[in-house]
């Protein structure tokens, strides 16, 4: 359900999908059976997106990781998949307590279980000890 409203229809909500730089902007009208309906969307990616981002908001995790022995102080990393957009912030809580040590090799587990979505977080680059 998109909003509480006395009877009537809810307003139309409005959003731009982000899928491909088309960007098209998406309007998104809960029917009287409770399913979305999605107007403006080029392609059918778009009707998917919008309705996970009003049931489901999730997304990819990327940042950076400190990092011992290396030549940089960090490290890039993502989540290996979406993550619940409400588990974002304790993820990155979670994240700014972990150092690595070097070597690390892309692709490698930085840490297992972000923020308890049994999603790990992966290293996205080589990094070489020095
Ligand atoms: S609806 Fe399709 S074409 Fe439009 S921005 Fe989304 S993915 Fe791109």
């Amino acid at each position: 359900m998109l909003e509480e409203n006395s009877g009537q229809s809810a307003p139309a909500r409005e959003l731009v999908c982000i899928i491909c730089p088309r960007g098209c902007q998406l309007s998104v009208q809960e029917n009287p059976d409770g399913s979305l309906a999605v107007h403006g969307n080029a392609c059918p990616r778009g009707q998917t997106y919008a309705i996970k981002e009003l049931t489901a908001p999730s997304r990819t995790l990327t940042t950076t990781v400190r990092i011992k022995s290396a030549a940089l102080p960090v490290v890039p990393v993502k989540s290996q998949a979406e993550i619940p957009k409400a588990k974002l912030f304790e993820a990155m809580q979670q994240i700014s307590h972990l150092v690595l040590t070097a070597p690390v090799k892309r692709g490698s587990v930085a840490l297992t279980d972000l923020a308890g979505t049994g999603i790990s977080l992966i290293v996205t680059r080589d990094m070489e000890r020095v």
